[in-house]
């Protein structure tokens, strides 16, 4: 009974020291929450008031809406955390089903990352094994939630030089695909002691040192969250001043299987690396064409010479990050000299390809893949280059598309985030009308002649009607456009209650707000038809 009894009082002071504990926690998170909001809050509201008194000077003035951006997008991820938080809290938090691109996935990663571990010029690298599934089945929104919290705390814990590593690769089960993922860095490192207490929300290591960083605490714990509902793992193995080492293993179904058209068999690719290219060699070897590796620029021309004057020119020249004796972008030029106008020279770079499209071109480059590399990516790059279209580098890496043919009813009741949207959608060239509210949009799309609008976008809070009960009475219209017509939701937040709810209303698609020109462009190169030309020859690989 006395044992029964010391139980429970034990019980009851451990629930008590949790209690207790959680409590501190929650005190520290606030105060700290209200330092977190304040400075960017400050840096925005400085910044524009400056912005305002030097209105004329354009330079000063574009450095200020830089900062402002910077700080609203950090307040922007701010919030969202919080938000996460209280929905994993009160248990909402549901995840969407829906197919995507793994080297989408990656590759938007990258761009988020990479520029933060260049500022502290730390050493960044990104590898992926064997890639047999890129197209996946699940959330990819979350998926990039995990990889860059997990990411950006490797190059944020990690001093200035350092290096952080990331790798991805697959294992394939007849039921599902597992995505392995392990992000190492040599940064500051956690004791033991708090590698207990990691998950926990706003838990952070007390040291001077970390509390001169920006975080709140609660990203590992939303990671955390987020691998538990996709039924995976995470594991952290860390020791102070060494550097820490995450490991995630996450379960997809199998999406549909991936057919590609096979090369023609025997054909050679030159690949002019000095680095590592067993990765490469093999994506190339998957679609079906023999790589020869060479690691100096001079060798790859004198491969090619000899190659030309015997007649065995490989079909493609792969140049890849570094070579040993020269720029790639030399070795392009020599190259291009050598084998003739036609002859393609694909650059395979982690650079944006914006940032070099002019001189790559310039050096005689016919075609971009992003590093690293994705079977999908070079065999996209290679057909279309072999296939003998004229496609240039700019081509395949988003080639302006003109929607000036089409026309979009917008449908929003804030007037900021109207002329936000219409600035923006001008850039696509789509032409814009607006409406207030629901019921002006039902009045206008009423009245305008049958397919005079492609798409309409539509706000879902706002007065007068919302936009599920105007996009449920514009299906209902007696006019054929009216069940055709492409309706997108553009909500504050893609929760996926409120993409059921969007979808019940009968609406097709989901942009979340702010919108931006990227998932606008995506959304409108989805939705509407292009002429695009993909014909390639060859036979069905199974
Ligand atoms: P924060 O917003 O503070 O970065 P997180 O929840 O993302 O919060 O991480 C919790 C804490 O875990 C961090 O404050 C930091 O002390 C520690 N931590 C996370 N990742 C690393 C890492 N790669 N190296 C060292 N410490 C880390």
């Amino acid at each position: 009974m006395m044992n029964g009894n010391e139980n429970r009082i034990q019980e009851l002071e451990e629930a008590l020291r949790a209690a207790e504990e959680a409590n501190r926690a929650k005190s520290r998170f606030l105060s700290s929450m209200s330092h977190d909001i304040r400075t960017p809050m400050n840096a925005i509201a400085g910044m524009t008031a400056i912005a305002l008194s030097h209105i004329d000077e354009k330079a000063r003035v574009q450095d200020c809406l830089q900062k402002i951006q910077t700080a609203s997008s950090h307040l922007m991820s701010l919030v969202n955390d919080v938000l996460d938080m209280s929905r994993i809290d009160s248990g909402r938090l549901a995840l969407n089903e829906e197919q995507f691109d793994l080297a989408d996935l990656v590759h938007d990663v990258a761009v988020i990352v990479r520029p933060q571990a260049r500022e502290k010029g730390q050493e960044f690298r990104l590898e992926i094994g064997r890639v047999r599934q890129e197209l996946l089945l699940g959330d990819p929104l979350r998926l990039r939630q995990i990889l860059v919290n997990i990411i950006s705390n490797a190059v944020k814990y990690t001093p200035e030089g350092g290096i952080v590593r990331i790798s991805f690769s697959q294992r394939v089960e007849p039921e599902r695909v597992w995505l392995d993922f392990v992000c190492e860095d040599n940064g500051i490192g956690m004791s033991g002691d708090f590698l207990l207490r990691i998950f926990q929300p706003f838990e952070r290591v007390r040291t001077a040192q970390v509390s001169r960083i920006e975080g709140t605490g609660l990203g590992m714990s939303i990671v955390k969250n987020l691998v538990d509902q996709m039924k995976g793992t995470i594991s952290v193995e860390s020791r102070e001043g060494e550097g820490s080492r995450f490991t995630v293993a996450l379960p997809f179904p199998a999406a549909a299987r991936e057919t590609r058209t096979a090369f023609l068999p025997g054909r050679t690719v030159l690949v002019a690396e000095a680095r590592d290219a067993g990765q490469t060699e093999e994506c190339l070897r998957e679609i079906g064409l023999e790589p020869v590796r060479l690691a100096a620029g001079l060798e790859a021309v004198a491969w090619l010479t000899e190659a030309r004057c015997e007649g065995r020119m490989p079909c493609a020249m792969l140049l890849g990050q570094s070579l040993a004796d020269m720029p790639v972008l030399d070795a392009a030029r020599h190259v291009r000299q050598l084998a003739g106008r036609e002859f393609p020279i694909l650059l395979a770079s982690e650079e944006d390809w914006a940032s070099m499209e002019y001189q790559a071109t310039r050096a005689g480059v016919s075609a971009f893949v992003p590093c690293p590399i994705f079977p999908s990516r070079l065999y996209s790059a290679l057909s279309q280059l072999l296939a003998g279209e004229q496609e240039t580098a700019g081509d395949l890496s988003g080639q302006e598309e003109d929607y000036s043919a089409f026309r979009a009813l917008l449908v929003e009741d804030n007037e900021l985030n109207q002329e936000i949207a219409i600035e923006l959608l001008g850039m696509t060239g789509v032409q814009v009308e607006t409406a207030g509210d629901g019921a002006q949009a039902l009045e206008k799309f009423s009245a305008s002649p049958e397919g005079w609008f492609n798409l309409i976008f539509m706000d879902v809070q706002m007065p007068v009607m919302d936009g599920y009960e105007a996009t449920r009475r514009i299906r209902a219209l007696p006019r054929r456009d009216a069940k055709r017509i492409w309706i997108v939701a553009m909500t504050a937040n893609a929760f996926i209650e409120d993409v059921r709810l969007s979808q019940e209303a009968g609406m097709d698609e989901h942009i979340s707000k702010p919108v931006d020109l990227k998932r606008l462009k995506d959304t409108l190169r989805r939705l509407l038809p292009q002429e695009r030309d993909g014909a390639q020859t060859g036979e069905e690989l199974p």
